[in-house]
Formats: C-alpha cells, structure tokens, sequence
C-alpha cells in the first residue's frame, strides 16, 4: 500500500491543507517521504459531522457485527506485512523486533474486544422487574446497561505506534463501546498511522460500518488537537503523552459549555520497594532486572521504574553500577525526547550524586542510561526528585529506617504503578507500605518490574492524578470499554423497543443481574 499522506474522513482521503508533518528517522536524521498534510479545521468538521451520522447508524450495531470489524481490523493491519514494519523501524528507530512484537499485541488487543462483545456480558445489564402490588407504591419495570457516548476524540502515543496509536488501545475500546473514533495522529510516526488509519478504513467497508465511524488526521501543531477536544459534537477524549498536553487538553475540555471526559495517561515514576532483608539477600538478581527494566525500550514507556526506594545498601548499588554502565543507550523517538532527556537529567543531577552511566553509540538521539541515587532527606527537601524524567534513567532514594521508607510511601503522588520486593514474611512486616501504596497507584506488583503491560480482563493502566486526570479507568485491557459508554435506565419501556440486551426473554443469552441476582 502507498503512503499518500493525506488525512482519512471516513471513507475518504483529504489533502486540503498544507503540506506540513515530515517523518524522520530519528537515528539518522534522514526525512522519509511523502509529506503529509495538516489537517484543516474544515476537514476536521466534516469528521465529526460523519462521526455524528455514523453514530446513529453504528451505537445500534450488534455486538457480533461491531466484533466481525475489530477483527477485520486486525486481519487487514496483518495483510500490511512488512510494509508497516519496515516503516514502523523507519521511523522509530526501534528494532524490527519490537514492531512485530507491538503488531501482535495490537491485533490481539482488537481481537480481545471482539471476544468480549460476542460474549455480550460487558454491558452491566441489571433489571429489577416491576412490583405492581408493592405497597405503599408500586414499583416500576427498571432495566439498565452501559450506553456509547457518541464520537470520540483519540490522540496517538509517540512511544507505542502501534498499541497506543491509530488502532491501539483507545480506538479499540471506543469502537467497541460503539463510539466513532476521530484520531488525532501523531507526528513522531505518520506514515505507521496512515498504513493503520487505512486498514481501518477498509474494515470498515468490507464490515459494512456506516461512513464516518472512523477518521484520521495529521498535524504537527496543536491547533487540529485543541479543536477536536473542545468541537462540541465531541463527546469524550483519550490521550497518552505529556503532562502539559494531557493536562491542556483536559482543561479544555472542561472550559466547554458542555464538559466532557479526559481519559488523558500522562507521566509516571513507578516507584519500587525493595524491602531489606530481600534486598541483602539477592542484590546481584535485584540489580540485574532493576536495571534491565529501567533501560529497555530505552526507558520508553510510561511503567519505566524512575524511583527505586531502599534502605541504604552499597552492595546492591555498586551491583547498579556495574550494570548500568555495561548497559548500552539506544536511539529516543525524537530529537524533542532526547532534549527532553537531557535537561531532565542535568536537572536531577544538581542535587543527585551519580551512580553510574552507559555506553552511547554513534546513532543520532542516543540516550545515556543513567542511575542516579539521593538520600532520603534530600529526596523529601525536593519534590522535582519524584517528577518523571521520560528515558533510561531512575533515582535510588536511600532511607535509614522502615519510618522513612514509609513516609516516603505516604508522601508519593499518584502513579500508574508502584512495586514491593520482598519474601512473604517481609511482605506481611511491611503491610502498612503495601496498604499506602494501594491509594496511590493503579496496579501494585509483588516481586516483578513495572515494565510489561498485559493485555486482558483484570489489567488496570491508570491511576491517581497526576498519573492521569480519571483514576477510575484503565487505558489497558477489556474495561477501558467503560471509559466511552455511560448508563441508561429504560423505566416502564415495551419489550419490542428495548435493546436486545435487556429484553424480556434474554435473547443474547447474557449474564444480567435480576431483582439482585445474577443469571442468565
Ligand atoms: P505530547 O507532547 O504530549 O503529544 C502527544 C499528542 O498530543 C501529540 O499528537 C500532540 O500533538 C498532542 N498535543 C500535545 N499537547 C497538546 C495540546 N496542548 N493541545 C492539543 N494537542 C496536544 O507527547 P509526546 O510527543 O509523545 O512526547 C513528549 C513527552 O511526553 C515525552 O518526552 C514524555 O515526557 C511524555 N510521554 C509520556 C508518555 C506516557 O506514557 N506517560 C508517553 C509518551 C510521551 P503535536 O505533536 O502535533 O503537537
């Protein structure tokens, strides 16, 4: 397929404006072809007026025919081949291996919703049938289920160009709710997100899906993001970046005369615990996938361990040493990360000591793995110390007591995740540290690194502000379909005009809680 680099409105390609978004290979410096268009805000409103017709149209498809296009989706991102990975290597700089890796994971992903709609039992269906006689008043026939939102604006992560991006995770759980995506693409990899956006397309058509129910846009300003967040029509957002964009876009979106919600992912520092006795007893192995973890993808992603809390251990940071320095940099995803990067370490270091640097090679945008380690007291005095600094790099916090490590705990801000080493018996010593942590992050891990999202029922990829700006969501895994549906409540409707989910006989066969039980 030939990368046009123009925008996608629903069942059509636009090149309205002018030609802007350059695509680089950020180890070379090298532009790649074509360029692509910035979206005008004209073609941006005729992509919601579409989405707005289409969502009439697609909220009453079933959940089979909304599963046959998510795997359609899929199958048609396959059918790509290499062409997306070789652009996906192009553009990223990331090796061949890690594109193939995230194309599975994507298609996966779609192919998870799909499941979880023909199984039909996502939609919280509950219905308390009517009491005619109750006294002193009858009671109604109430029956209520999760409800799509209408069209979605989705923004594109730079560090996942496949996962989180033009079919990733959002887009997934919004078409799977029943929602119209508009996606915002992003500018670190246009040619992946138009290869993808046209995949979309087709399995749209192929699937039957009405004209609009998705669209795709290039910009590299912020002018196309800030109006699709505040159009009107739009109903909810998705994002996965910075702070300052996250935060932007869901200030936005609440100075609208009708606010709407922000499902924005933003930084994270991961802290993790490593308690005493564990720690003494295997510093090598800790040192070893502590290090590992804090490098690989070249600290690209958002569960990258930045904080390591410890009672102090030299053992165990001389260990540090030695790994990070054998440790080799690779090439960040732009030139805008890599400085990012840098002033962020330069930053740290004014009032960190270093514990030990990597190896940096010859490539363009090469970042230094880089540990740095700061005392407790320090690390309290200077709250900028917990602040993500998006990379291969973290800070080793050195407590002197169990008190410090826990008020270092109690002190924390929200996280996607936090992490505890220890043995049983330590683990349940330290109850109160585990206790802590759980109000302030989305996941906690017991003896594992943060590094590794799965994709499936139970994961939760979110948590408190300023993680992300709604910690009762994930942006991973089958439950973030609630992020773009809300409840309705039929009261006294007639059979014929209920959804097929709540109707009398239960023809989908579906688990529903009646009169407060579950059954089929
Ligand atoms: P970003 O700057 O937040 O951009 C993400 C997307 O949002 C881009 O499409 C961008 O558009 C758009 N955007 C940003 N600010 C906006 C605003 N005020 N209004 C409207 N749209 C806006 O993130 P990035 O480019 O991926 O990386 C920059 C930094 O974000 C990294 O150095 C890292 O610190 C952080 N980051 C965090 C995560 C995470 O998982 N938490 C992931 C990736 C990056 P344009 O590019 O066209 O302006």
């Amino acid at each position: 397929m030939q990368i046009k680099g123009r925008n996608i409105i629903g069942f059509e390609t636009y090149s309205e404006g002018l030609v802007g978004v350059v695509a680089q290979n950020p180890a070379t410096g090298e532009k790649i072809g074509p360029l692509f268009y910035r979206a005008t805000v004209g073609e941006l409103n005729l992509a919601v007026e579409k989405a707005v017709q289409a969502f009439a149209i697609y909220r009453k498809k079933s959940g089979e025919e909304k599963a046959a296009f998510l795997d359609e989706i899929a199958t048609q991102i396959e059918a790509l081949g290499e062409t997306l990975l070789d652009r996906y290597v192009a553009e990223t700089a990331l090796p061949a291996g890690r594109a193939a890796g995230e194309r599975g994971r994507t298609c996966g992903q779609l192919r998870l919703f799909a499941q979880l709609l023909r199984d039909g039992n996502w939609v919280n269906a509950r219905i308390d049938t009517a009491l005619p006689d109750r006294q002193p008043l009858p009671r109604p026939d109430l029956r209520s289920m999760e409800r799509p939102l209408g069209p979605v604006g989705v923004f594109g992560a730079s560090n996942f160009p496949l996962a989180f991006s033009v079919a990733g995770g959002d887009t997934a759980s919004a078409l799977a709710a029943g929602c119209p995506v508009i996606f915002k693409a992003h500018p670190a990899h246009p040619g992946t997100s138009e290869l993808v956006g046209m995949a979309i397309q087709k399995a749209a058509e192929i699937t039957n899906m009405p004209d609009g129910v998705f669209s795709m846009l290039h910009d590299d300003s912020i002018e196309i993001g800030q109006a699709l967040v505040k159009h009107p029509a739009i109903k909810a957002v998705g994002f996965t970046g910075s702070f300052r964009g996250g935060k932007s876009l869901f200030d936005a979106a609440n100075n609208r005369s009708e606010p709407i919600p922000v499902y924005a992912e933003m930084g994270s520092t991961n802290p993790v615990f490593m308690l005493p006795k564990s720690l003494a007893a295997q510093a090598e192995k800790l040192a070893d996938g502590y290090v590992n973890s804090l490098t690989m993808g070249v600290g690209q992603f958002c569960t990258n361990p930045g904080l390591l809390m410890i009672q102090k251990n030299d053992e165990f940071v001389q260990n540090v040493k030695a790994k990070i320095e054998a440790a080799v940099g690779g090439t960040m995803l732009t030139p805008n990360m890599k400085n990012a990067f840098d002033s962020g370490i330069e930053k740290l270091q004014k009032s960190t000591t270093t514990v030990g640097l990597g190896k940096t090679t010859e490539a363009k945008n090469t970042a230094t793995p880089t540990v740095l380690r700061v005392d407790y007291q320090e690390f309290e005095n200077n709250h900028e110390l917990a602040e993500e600094v998006f990379g291969p790099s973290s800070v080793i916090v050195e407590a002197k007591s169990r008190e410090e490590i826990l008020t270092a705990a109690r002190n924390l801000s929200g996280n996607l995740t936090a992490t505890v080493y220890g043995s049983e018996e330590e683990l349940i010593e330290y109850a109160d540290l585990i206790e802590i942590l759980e109000q302030k992050v989305g996941r906690l891990l017991i003896n594992g690194f943060p590094t590794g999202v799965e994709v499936c029922h139970a994961m939760v990829h979110g948590g408190p502000f300023p993680a992300t700006t709604d910690s009762r969501s994930t942006s991973v895994g089958t439950n973030a379909i609630t992020r773009f549906t809300r409840p309705v409540c039929f009261q006294d409707m007639p059979n014929a005009l209920l959804p097929a989910e709540l109707k009398h006989d239960n023809p989908l066969g579906i688990l529903r809680m009646v009169n407060g039980k579950f059954e089929r």
